[in-house]
């Protein structure tokens, strides 16, 4: 092991970590007492600490380097473009080549429905502007009492005000007030769990009569729109069968609701197509999307309009009044510049088709686990995937979260030089980068039945495990 820091910068770097740097989503106080794990350098799907442990990223950051780590023409054309102009607003109607030509291919990638760019500081603000532009849309085009929105139990949507009220995960709302009056949620469309269980149609079925009922609720005057991920991401990797997306676009269609469609995670080759949308040829009235835009090279994201929505808001705001909707860093002419580099890559350099051949390594991968005596499910579609841990197979029981399992084995897979996620007490999710080879998909696994055959030796595990 290459040690990156002497011992004494590291000693500090952890003191002054905790004591001053706030982290995402993280327990405050419990992190005050682990401390950090400090992350010095990556290269393609590898990443390295601050000790010099190496570590197979089998999670592309926070699901976002989809091009993996280290691609040098994303960082010249980073660096050319902050050597030629760092900063250009888009307010007052000024803008910068590399946001003009990011939105002309944007529209020429996505469903043929998005005309319309408006490009953020990531998938909180994509959502948060998607949102306010709803509000903005219904007002102005007569129909102001449309103001409830409806999204997934178990959704995530960011963490902006109004984005963590459609998030649908306790942790977002705990002690911030949410959700809103005006913020609902239908039934996951969760094969393993739902009441409908594997039976695709009788799934789709059900969920296409939740919206319908939530609708007639709430009064289909009163709803603004559907938000959905085609795949719920932070919510467990839930993937609901092939056509789901499809039924729920025509369900909304149907109630007079616009569909808005995060595809936040799912954007850019991550669920083996561009965008998750493509596979059902589904367009959205409204797409979000972050991440993989710029692969986590530079923060920003897209909220994508229909002619209908743009119109609506254009034409039925006062002639020449400003729409007040923006922020100093709106189509970053760096961010826009990195995008447009990573773009190139998916499709020229490859990294997309390289993507979706790996997907079959992944699945076979995955699903090889199924048999692991503490594997309940195995999911996937393209690079995206979880495992479902449970104490008991026959009954699906997960387990107790006074086990702390999440960080456990979190901790044990970094042990094994393997990154993922964990989710709740007992998901553990996966999202390689688009880069990954045959070999470190081989790793993956290897290193990953190795953490669970360890997990699988905890007494307290073994304790609960059904006889
Ligand atoms: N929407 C979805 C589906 C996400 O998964 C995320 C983040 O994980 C967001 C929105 C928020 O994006 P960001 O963390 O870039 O603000």
């Amino acid at each position: 092991m290459n040690q990156i820091a002497d011992l004494s910068t590291l000693a500090s770097l952890d003191a002054i970590d905790r004591a001053h740097l706030i982290h995402p989503v993280s327990p405050w106080r419990t992190h005050e007492e682990r401390g950090p794990t400090v992350l010095s350098s990556g290269r393609g799907a590898w990443l390295t600490d601050a000790r010099g442990h190496e570590l197979l990223d089998a999670f592309a950051g926070l699901w976002c380097v989809n091009v993996g780590y280290g691609q040098e023409s994303v960082v010249q054309a980073a660096a050319e473009q902050m050597r030629r102009l760092p900063y250009a607003t888009g307010y007052f109607h000024f803008s910068s080549e590399p946001a003009i030509r990011l939105a002309e291919k944007l529209v020429q990638i996505t469903p043929r429905s998005l005309n319309h760019v408006y490009l953020t500081l990531g998938g909180s603000d994509s959502v948060d502007a998607a949102v306010r532009f709803i509000v903005q849309y219904y007002n102005n085009t007569g129909r102001p009492s449309k103001k409830h929105f409806i999204a997934l139990e178990r959704g995530y949507h960011g963490s902006s005000s109004t984005g963590a009220g459609l998030t649908a995960l306790p942790a977002f709302h705990r002690g911030f007030d949410l959700p809103l009056a005006t913020q609902h949620y239908i039934p996951s469309p969760n094969p393993y769990r739902h009441p409908a269980g594997a039976d695709a149609q009788a799934l789709i079925a059900a969920s296409v009569a939740d919206l319908r009922a939530k609708v007639a609720e709430l009064g289909a005057d009163n709803v603004a729109a559907f938000f959905c991920e085609p795949i719920q991401g932070s919510g467990g990797v839930i993937v609901p069968p092939a056509g789901w997306l499809k039924a729920m676009r025509e369900a909304a269609r149907e109630l007079d609701i616009l569909f808005v469609v995060d595809e936040v995670i799912t954007g850019f080759g991550r669920t083996g197509p561009m965008f998750a949308c493509d596979a059902e040829g589904v367009e959205p009235d409204i797409m979000t999307m972050a991440k993989g835009l710029t692969a986590g090279y530079a923060p920003m994201g897209a909220t994508l309009l229909s002619d209908k929505v743009y119109a609506g808001i254009a034409d039925g705001a006062p002639r020449g009044a400003p729409i007040g909707h923006g922020a100093t860093y709106s189509a970053h002419p760096v961010s826009a510049a990195v995008a447009l580099e990573v773009l190139r890559l998916y499709e020229e350099g490859g990294i997309l088709a390289n993507g979706q051949r790996g997907a079959a390594h992944f699945a076979a991968g995955l699903d090889m686990l199924r048999g692991h005596p503490l594997v309940g499910d195995a999911r996937h579609r393209g690079l995206l995937g979880a495992l479902e841990l449970v104490s008991d197979k026959a009954t699906r029981r997960g387990f107790d979260p006074a086990l702390g399992l999440a960080d456990r084995i979190f901790a044990a897979g970094y042990r094994n030089g393997l990154v993922f996620r964990s989710f709740g007490d007992h998901i553990l999710g996966f999202a390689p980068a688009l880069v990954f080879s045959e070999t470190e998909f081989t790793l993956l696994f290897e290193r990953l039945r190795k953490t669970l055959d360890e997990v699988l030796d905890w007494p307290d595990v073994r304790k609960s495990l059904a006889a």
